[in-house]
């Protein structure tokens, strides 16, 4: 929302005031493609900027280390209650302050310095926090990789085998650019057959879980952890769901191995936006997303444009600009002059480095929050096409630019 010229923060802070009207102005006018943003509604964003954030709450809701947590366990009581029935969970921690540290915490809980973990190959549509040796984890833990077949699914045998080789203690599913569904049961069997904890990352999906669009590993996975911004839709925040046998293990490794008090206003905003997404409505909006990612990327596909993966079963696509004479970060910067938000990603087994990789990663699930449908993803291909075309023609972007910012505005940023 934008901030009114008489508000506290426009009288206050005039700099931060101005500087969020521009973003919103940003969000306003632009296709925002990259598959891990969204918009929230005008009530989680309520929640979130409400006096909840005054409060401490070390501990878990009835179990605080502070006086006057009454109302703070309504909250967070909620939000578990409420993730538990959508997904089917026998736990769940809400503390986590994001996605990151919902694994590291997992990590923390299950498994010794030194352990093996199975999870994908980075370029593969793997996440960081899934053991590049640029984190902390990775120098922890041993972290071995699966990758995906040529044709674009999980590699499921070579992944048994390295498994019944290596006898990891937990395996990882759960990506961040690899747009097939994932074949959970065959996964859980492996992890058993060598004694692994199975263990899934949702955040991208985790909306399109919750609207009964996609394989949900919930109910039969050890441990899953998710962001809550993505798909989902809520605050930025992350979360852990569980076995119970799992619970205590889980719970105090949020707190207080790694975190210290909790967030209770992004709590409170976790809570709002699990109730919407138990809402018949987001049924509906989990399927248009889906519907408006396959339009995408058979017009992209159509105009001569190569996906990784051989095509998507999620929200989001991989472009494959091997093909186009391009780079990701030279197509990412001229699709940015073009009003067209969205990233440069590896593709599997990239020759080129991750600061100019050869892909661009693009998702559906903010453009449906505005109200685009499946038919309207012809003219974005058609912008994204003409903006690769023209990347050293800085005003035929600032024309597509423009006719973005048109198309846009019969979306506001905030409907239902
Ligand atoms: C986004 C993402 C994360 C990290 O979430 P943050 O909230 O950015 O810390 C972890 N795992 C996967 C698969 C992701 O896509």
């Amino acid at each position: 929302m934008s901030i009114t010229p008489n508000s506290p923060l426009s009288i206050q802070d005039p700099a931060i005031a101005s500087a969020i009207n521009a973003e919103a102005h940003r969000q306003q006018t632009s296709l925002e493609l990259i598959p891990s943003e969204n918009f929230v509604s005008p009530a989680v964003l309520e929640a979130l900027g409400s006096v909840a954030t005054n409060k401490y709450a070390e501990g878990y809701p009835g179990k605080r280390y502070y006086g006057g947590c009454e109302n703070v366990d309504v909250m967070e009581d909620l939000a578990r209650d409420r993730a538990k029935a959508i997904y089917g969970a026998e736990h769940v921690n809400v503390q986590s302050h994001s996605g990151a540290p919902a694994n590291i915490a997992v990590y923390a809980a299950l498994l010794s310095p030194g352990d093996t973990v199975l999870g994908m190959d980075l370029s593969h549509g793997g996440h960081l926090t899934h053991g590049h040796p640029v984190t902390d984890s990775a120098q922890r833990y041993n972290f071995l990789r699966y990758k995906t077949t040529p044709e674009g699914t999980i590699d499921y045998d070579a992944l048994e085998a390295t498994a019944k080789e290596h006898k990891p203690k937990l395996i990882l599913v759960g990506y961040s650019a690899y747009s097939r569904e994932i074949d959970y049961k065959r996964v859980k069997e492996i992890a058993e057959s060598v004694g692994a904890f199975a263990m899934a990352d949702i955040a991208h999906i985790a909306g399109l879980i919750a609207g009964g669009e996609m394989n949900n590993p919930v109910p039969f996975f050890d441990v899953v952890t998710t962001t809550t911004h993505k798909t989902l839709r809520g605050p930025r925040g992350g979360m852990i769901m569980c076995q119970s046998a799992l619970a205590k293990q889980i719970d105090k490794a949020v707190f207080p191995l790694l975190q210290g008090g909790p967030h209770m206003n992004t709590i409170a905003a976790k809570a709002v936006a699990f109730g919407e997404a138990q809402e018949p409505a987001f049924k509906l909006y989990a399927k248009q997303i889906k519907a408006n990612a396959q339009a995408l990327a058979t017009a992209l596909t159509t105009r001569g444009f190569k996906l990784a993966f051989g095509g998507t079963e999620n929200h989001l696509m991989l472009l494959d600009l091997t093909s186009k004479a391009i780079t990701g970060g030279i197509a990412q910067t001229a699709l940015d002059s073009a009003g067209i938000t969205c990233n440069k990603n590896m593709i599997p087994d990239d020759p080129r480095s991750p600061m100019d990789p050869s892909g661009l990663r693009l998702g559906t699930p903010a453009i449906t929050t505005r109200g685009l449908k499946a038919e309207q993803m012809a003219n974005i291909a058609h912008w994204i096409d003409q903006a690769i075309q023209n990347h050293a023609n800085p005003i035929a972007l600032a024309n597509i630019k423009a006719e973005v910012a048109d198309f846009m505005n019969p979306y506001p940023l905030f409907q239902k």
